[in-house]
């Protein structure tokens, strides 16, 4: 299956759509909106009539059914148009190393930027296909262009083969994911989808159906300030009691370098103060609301029980929910994993289920109402000048939305 997804691709990266974590606007950054803003064109020439860009940088449309069947749920895919803060997205130039023989990939514009099978994973699955990588100087911008090409590529293959049966498909991209606004201005009403996918995954084969579940936890405490020269059997040093309650965590466990797969962790972020009143921030997380509320409960026991050398201070302890597990929702509806497993196995695909030791936009939008898991796009080493994408993997994915349009009519 030939698409136009490479072409696509290129295009893309070039238009720098850096997202930034400081602004106080709507998108993040306004040049995001140069690449929602031709998405939105190109989809009018595909002959997608809805298409269109609303007022904080979203782009919706639509795919109308050529089904007759009127029982077909609603399928949006979905991507993010910017790219991460953390490596220059100006300027990208993509460079196809074609039909790659293994060998390291020392990049054009800077040298010591090499991409080697040794150091990055799943590298050596990418024998003999067409590597696209940045030219040393910038990120690539896979993430998450290449899903924005595949979904694209797809909308277009879709609308010149009617011959494929489908239901309403949506289709979504988003500005400000890597600053975790990507959801914030979303009109779910007006997407008017039952089920969505994020295309937004790393290896081909790969659905990402867990993520984690976060809370906050702040600690405010309130220590006895007092002259340091007459501090004697009064003073209460905050500055003292923070430093306490950090030295009780485990050394060995429950932190995110000393944690894997599904383990959580507590994670102090910020400490903040005077001798008179610190916060401590901290993250926790787990994939399990239980387990959530056990690492809290234990975080409390500490802080209780450093409390009683200092008698006359006190503490606030604060607990605020993030976000949740995806699966929580998921599981719910197990049809939009079986039917993303059959598409990929339709596509010669042997489908792997993994979890995300983080958060997505997609269990943000499965709280919201839009339950949706994350599938391959291809991206790899994402955030880093190393980013790499192969051809023949978006074109994969490009197959497999294909073929998880026609999977729902069937099913329907
Ligand atoms: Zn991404």
């Amino acid at each position: 299956m030939k698409t136009s997804v490479l072409d696509r691709f290129l295009r893309y990266v070039q238009i720098d759509t850096q997202s930034d974590p400081g602004s106080e606007s709507f998108p993040s950054t306004a040049k995001q909106r140069d690449l929602s803003n031709l998405l939105a064109v190109e989809l009018l020439e595909i002959g997608i009539s809805d298409a269109h860009v609303d007022e904080h940088g979203y782009v919706y449309a639509t795919i109308p059914s050529n089904s007759n069947k009127t029982q077909i749920p609603v399928i949006c895919f979905c991507s993010h148009v910017d790219t991460s803060p953390d490596v220059s997205g100006a300027n990208v130039k993509p460079v196809i190393h074609r039909k790659w023989d293994g060998s390291d990939i020392a990049l054009p514009d800077d040298h010591t930027q090499v991409l080697r099978i040794s150091e990055l994973h799943d590298l050596d699955q990418q024998i003999g296909n067409d590597i696209i990588t940045a030219s040393g100087k910038t990120l690539l911008g896979a993430d998450n262009k290449a899903g924005v090409a595949e979904i694209m590529a797809a909308a277009e293959y879709l609308v010149n083969h009617p011959e494929i049966r489908h239901g309403d498909i949506k289709i979504l991209f988003t500005p400000d994911e890597e600053v975790g606004g990507g959801t914030e201005k979303v009109d779910l009403a007006k997407l008017g989808a039952d089920y969505g996918y994020t295309v937004d995954g790393e290896a081909v084969g790969t659905l990402e159906n867990e993520t984690f579940s976060a809370d906050s936890v702040r600690i405010t405490i309130s220590g006895v300030s007092t002259h340091p020269g007459y501090g004697l059997g009064k003073l209460e040093n905050a500055v003292k009691i923070a430093a306490d309650i950090l030295a009780k965590l485990p050394k060995d466990t429950l932190s995110p370098e000393t944690t894997s797969d599904k383990e959580g962790f507590i994670h102090p972020v910020q400490v903040e103060g005077i001798q008179e009143k610190v916060t401590i921030s901290f993250i926790i997380r787990d994939f399990t609301t239980a387990g959530l509320h056990e690492k809290e409960a234990f975080l409390k026991g500490i802080l209780d029980e450093v409390l009683k050398q200092y008698p006359n201070s006190t503490a606030d302890f604060k607990v605020q929910e993030q976000y949740r597990n995806m699966k929580e929702v998921l599981d719910k509806y197990p049809q939009i994993i079986e039917n993303a497993e059959e598409a990929m196995r339709r596509a010669g695909l042997d489908p792997v289920c993994r979890s995300i030791r983080g958060g997505t936009d997609g269990s943000r939008l499965s709280f919201m109402g839009l339950p949706c898991p994350n599938i391959f796009a291809g991206e790899h080493a994402f955030h880093s000048k190393l980013e790499w994408v192969s051809v023949q993997d978006m074109e994969k994915a490009v197959e497999v939305i294909v073929n998880l349009a026609r999977v729902w009519e069937e099913k329907a």
